[in-house]
């Protein structure tokens, strides 16, 4: 799954005749993991793991603690020596080199500055160790700090800033080096929510100014994932569990560990049935009750299939205002309802099974113990592996 047209930096492409760019046909991955395990004593956190990461691409490495996502991030970036397997960065093999000799640029929860540094100091230290002029220094210092809207605080300390603001500086410094890869490790999750929702739009914004930068992105919470990634690699136990568009892992996920991971999901078991559905549909059983969902990609019906629909797109009675074409209609008990002020919270049982349904917070509430009419449109269902 995922993009497989990758593109070379533009000084590479620059620099390379024409044959052997044809040659190469501009594939080579920014980032490239093969078999790459990493051992910890007894613990094994990272289980063979392939990955390529294209230029441009912001890749988010999702999954709950403990993973194995750090645990990559910082195989990119040299910190850990994989037991076994080989890393790559534009096609150069780095297994062995130590993080000083990747040049990638790094940011981690906890800011991280030197705080005896003034700001300037500390976005120029990586330029300062390569030996860069002071004049170099200073016209890049002002540059990255302009490019996290940080402009005019060159002269503070650390302390003397918010934790969005030193967070700001973190990136800026770890992009003073014109690096082609930048590692973020829950960039967010020592800041407040609103700070972290701005904090993520100044990231978005700054990748579109910096196209050729691969990003790659470790959090453990799905809305942050939704909103960076091109891609998102979804952990389990060290290996990927799934791999795709924030879209195809929210809407199609392929089994009930990512459907549960991306938000709340009503997952029930259905079974397979015979018979015609019109194009890109599927008809399933539940219950008594014959539903037309939407088809897999390939066509194929998962192992113990289960179906996954999303509390959001349930429906009751004629409440909804549905897309035109085929509705399935299930008869559901309402057994709670609760007002949260967006959302009128229901949990209703189709049969034994139960069901969550969200209303919107306007509509009326639905009354316990009667029974209503639940419908979705079947292109908002699909089909996951159960197990
Ligand atoms: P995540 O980033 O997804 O929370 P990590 O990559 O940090 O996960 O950890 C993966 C696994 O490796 C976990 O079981 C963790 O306990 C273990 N681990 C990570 N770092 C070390 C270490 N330095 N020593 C021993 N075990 C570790």
């Amino acid at each position: 799954m995922g993009s497989s047209l990758l593109f070379l930096r533009g000084s590479e492409a620059a620099s390379m005749p024409a044959a052997q760019m044809a040659g190469r046909q501009a594939r080579i991955p920014q980032i490239s993991l093969r078999g790459v395990t990493v051992r910890y004593g007894g613990t094994t956190a990272l289980d063979s793991v392939d990955l390529d990461v294209a230029s441009g691409e912001a890749l988010v490495l999702l999954g709950p603690s403990g993973s194995g996502k750090t645990t990559i991030l910082r195989s990119i970036a040299g910190f850990n020596r994989p037991s076994a397997g080989r890393i790559a960065l534009s096609g150069r093999d780095v297994t062995d080199i130590p993080p000083h000799g990747r040049g990638l640029g790094m940011v981690v929860q906890s800011y991280a500055l030197f705080p005896h540094m003034r700001v300037a100091e500390n976005v120029g230290f990586g330029l300062r160790a390569r030996g860069r002029s002071r004049d170099e220094i200073g016209r890049r210092v002002a540059e990255c700090l302009a490019l996290v809207g940080m402009e005019g605080f060159g002269r503070r300390y650390p302390r003397e800033l918010s934790g969005g603001q030193q967070q700001r500086v973190a990136i800026a410094r770890a992009l003073a080096i014109d690096p082609p890869v930048l590692l973020l490790d829950e960039p967010l999750s020592a800041l407040d929510a609103p700070l972290r929702s701005g904090l993520l739009e100044e990231i978005r914004n700054l990748h579109e100014r910096l196209p050729q930068l691969a990003i790659v992105y470790v959090t453990h919470d799905q809305s942050e994932a939704i909103a960076l990634g091109h891609r998102i690699v979804l952990m389990r136990e060290g290996r990927i569990a799934a791999q795709g568009t924030p879209r195809d892992l929210h809407d199609s996920p392929p089994d009930r560990y990512t459907a549960e991971f991306f938000g709340q999901a009503n997952l029930l078991p259905v079974e397979p049935v015979g018979g015609k559905a019109p194009a890109g549909l599927i008809a399933v059983r539940l219950g008594g009750q014959r539903l037309l969902v939407r088809a897999r990609g390939d066509g194929a019906m998962p192992r113990a299939p289960l179906l996954c629909i999303r509390p959001h797109d349930l429906h009751l009675d004629g409440a909804a205002a549905l897309p035109e074409g085929p509705v399935n209609t299930l008869e559901a008990r309402i057994v709670s309802a609760q007002w949260l002020g967006t959302v009128h919270r229901v949990q209703a049982m189709i049969g034994a099974e139960r069901m969550r349904i969200d209303l919107p917070g306007g509509a009326t509430a639905p009354r316990i113990d009667t029974v209503a009419a639940l419908r979705f449109a079947p292109e908002r269902a699909s089909l996951v592996e159960g197990g």
